[in-house]
């Protein structure tokens, strides 16, 4: 049986209340646009809107509070210098321990904001220009962000961990011309060369920028060419900056998804309805209360980072904690470390983090002092109950509920989450929707399923929310095609869920192919495409198989170009290439040679049959007799075998 967790008796300043839900998303679903727009009464707006929610699925066209005019950055921050300029709104934690911490008040984090958007302007930068943020997990990374949210550009953030390749697709897809970037940063005591790689990236055909703003912080010796490299403090000036007003639905930033389906999907956010959103949804599922320390430990490099080390907190004027390092450096026991030095009442992370940080056993969790911890939460996968049961009971001592959110980058915050004080809990459920979020399953064919009982499917949503995307920059025909042409009329999140007969949703996974390397997703496509790169390879198929600490391993099967052998040296030539190519997070765990990859008649390649002799389950093979060759299949499970 699925156990239930009580929810703690809800705090006397409690946002959200069992009863106060029901009641809120009752309103929500009922009166949609009045109640977003007293939520939205949470901001200061230039112009305040008077118009709700204006969508259509089918086609998509979205927009939220669209006669509504405001700033992000004057909201995260400004705003809150009357009331809290001396507040905390950042902390800041570095990769090594022994080297000085840092905090920015909120005055603080205006003035560096005001200096780095000055930056850009200097630059060259306008309103509606993109500009591509790679940095470390710093302050700085986060002032870019509201730079230029400040100035009404629209960010790009590129995850540090990317390679040059990487990074150049994606400024070519956004017709970014600036780049934001650090000298070095550091993860794990080493060195990663952030500059070098941009250099790198603007070095291949086809890229061209107009000015890349380089911010010391290792104090590396990096090459600069002279008028496109510009050092920080070269440009930056303490000068009077002004937020630019911005009309709602104009866009704040572009973030690059993993590509299951071929190249990057630059998902695209607005203004107004992702402010809205990511406060809310801040505010209720942490149940967040001024002063506390809230650490999200995601890279800003991925949607996490932007909602819920960026902008949620700092729109609720809280302190929220930056961390460069990594979870096991100097040792296993660094998050906790962190935590009791920083006195860290929410901690938000991944289920990858868990489960590594699991296996290395509680005795590295234990002599640190979580009694600061209050709430703790999961994303990014779903979490299995015994990592759940560790999370709760070790790291929470059993007294801070663990709030599991399930959420997309094209939903800009969480979707369906447990509300820490408003909703029991179920190991493994990632709970109940939030306020405005109609979850429907679909069959094969689109039919909704229904009914009181147990009862599963594709996973959609049947209506708009403030967050949502609102395209695929520079292409909406991708947009409409990977979001609402599977299931017209309806946003189909690509996940598959299960809805038990209490209300409570559990996320089965997705429903097409991307594998999730510790939290970190790409599309196997990808992958495939790097490895038929290299000269001796002839094909590539990429699946994810269950690793242990992973979650997912990358377990590539390979043919090679005539005359050439599968050997050990040819493995680790071909793992150093794909990370040349992608970037390390996309290192493959296992490279299985074969003669053949087995096809259907017309030439697709058999997944399903390659993931279940990845994952050593041969008994459920299936249906193999559409396969061009069926004898291939016992070969590859020989092969398979004498690894
Ligand atoms: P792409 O769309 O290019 O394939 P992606 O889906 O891997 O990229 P994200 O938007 O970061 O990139 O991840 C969202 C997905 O992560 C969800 O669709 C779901 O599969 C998974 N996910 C996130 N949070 C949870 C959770 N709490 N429980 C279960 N699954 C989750
Ligand atoms: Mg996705």
């Amino acid at each position: 049986m699925r156990d239930i967790v009580p929810h703690p008796a809800p705090p006397s300043d409690t946002h959200c209340t069992p009863e106060q839900y029901d009641v809120m998303y009752r309103r929500s679903i009922e009166q949609p646009d009045a109640f977003w727009l007293e939520q939205a009464e949470c901001l200061d707006w230039s112009r305040k809107p008077a118009k709700g929610g204006e969508w259509s699925f089918d086609p998509p066209q979205i927009a939220w509070f669209a006669d509504g005019r405001l700033n992000l950055c004057h909201n995260a921050v400004d705003r809150h210098l009357p009331s809290r300029g001396d507040a905390k709104a950042f902390l800041f934690e570095p990769d090594d321990p022994s080297t000085p911490t840092r905090s920015l008040t909120y005055r603080e984090l205006h003035a560096e904001v005001v200096r780095m958007a000055n930056a850009l302007k200097t630059l060259g930068v306008r309103k509606g220009d993109r500009v591509t943020i790679y940095m470390p997990m710093i302050v700085e990374g986060a002032v870019a962000m509201l730079a230029c949210s400040r100035i009404g550009a629209v960010h790009s953030v590129v995850f540090g961990g990317f390679s040059p390749e990487s990074i150049a697709g994606r400024i070519m897809d956004c017709e970014s011309r600036f780049v934001i970037t650090a000298d070095e940063g550091l993860r794990g005591g080493k060195a990663v060369p952030l500059k070098a790689n941009v250099d790198a990236a603007l070095d291949l055909p086809g890229v061209a920028v107009d000015g890349v703003l380089v911010i010391p912080h290792t104090g590396a010796d990096v090459p600069m060419r002279a008028g496109l490299d510009h050092w920080y403090a070269d440009l930056a000036s303490d000068a009077d900056c002004p937020c630019e007003d911005m009309a709602a639905e104009d866009p704040l930033f572009i973030l690059y998804t993993s590509g299951s389906t071929g190249k990057p999907k630059g998902v695209l956010h607005t203004t107004g309805g992702y402010a809205v959103w990511a406060a809310a949804t801040f505010r209720y599922t942490f149940d967040y209360q001024p002063g506390e320390v809230f650490w999200c430990s995601a890279d800003i490099g991925w949607v996490t980072g932007h909602t819920y080390v960026t902008y949620g907190p700092l729109l609720n004027g809280g302190t929220s904690l930056i961390f460069e390092g990594v979870p096991n450096y100097p040792d296993h026991g660094r998050f906790w470390q962190v935590i009791a030095r920083h006195e860290v009442a929410i901690f938000y992370t991944a289920p990858t983090a868990i489960r590594a940080l699991m296996r290395e056993g509680s005795r590295w969790v234990t002599p640190h002092a979580r009694s600061s911890l209050r709430l703790l939460g999961t994303v990014g996968e779903p979490i299995n109950p015994e990592a759940w049961r560790w999370y709760h009971d070790v790291v929470g001592e059993g007294r801070c509920p663990v709030v599991d959110t399930w959420w997309q980058t094209e939903t800009g915050g969480h979707m369906i989450t447990t509300l820490p004080y408003a909703h029991d809990m179920k190991p493994g459920s990632a709970g109940r929707p939030f306020f405005g979020v109609e979850p429907l399953l679909v069959d094969a064919e689109g039919t909704p399923v229904t009914g009181d009982g147990e009862i599963e499917g594709n996973l959609c949503i049947a209506r708009s929310w403030p967050g949502q995307a609102r395209t695929v920059h520079g292409d909406h025909a991708r947009f409409t095609e990977a979001y609402f042409s599977t299931f017209p009329g309806k946003y189909f999140t690509g996940d598959g869920a299960r809805r038990d007969a209490d209300g409570y949703w559990w996320i089965t996974g997705r429903v097409d192919d991307v594998i999730n390397v510790s939290g970190h997703r790409m599309g196997t496509a990808e992958v495939e495409s790097a490895l038929v790169l290299h000269p001796k390879v002839a094909e590539a198929a990429v699946v994810g198989y269950p690793h242990d600490i992973k979650g997912q391993g990358i377990y590539c099967y390979i043919t090679l170009m005539e005359g050439n052998e599968g050997s050990d040296d040819l493995a680790a030539e071909l793992r150093q290439w794909v990370r040349k190519e992608i970037g390390p997070i996309a290192t493959p765990d296992h490279l299985h040679f074969t003669d053949g990859l087995p096809k259907t008649r017309s030439g697709k390649i058999m997944r399903r049959i390659l993931r279940k002799i990845a994952e050593n389950d041969y008994g459920a093979l299936g249906d193999t007799s559409t396969l061009a060759d069926p004898t291939l299949v016992d070969r590859l499970i020989e092969g398979r075998q004498n690894d």
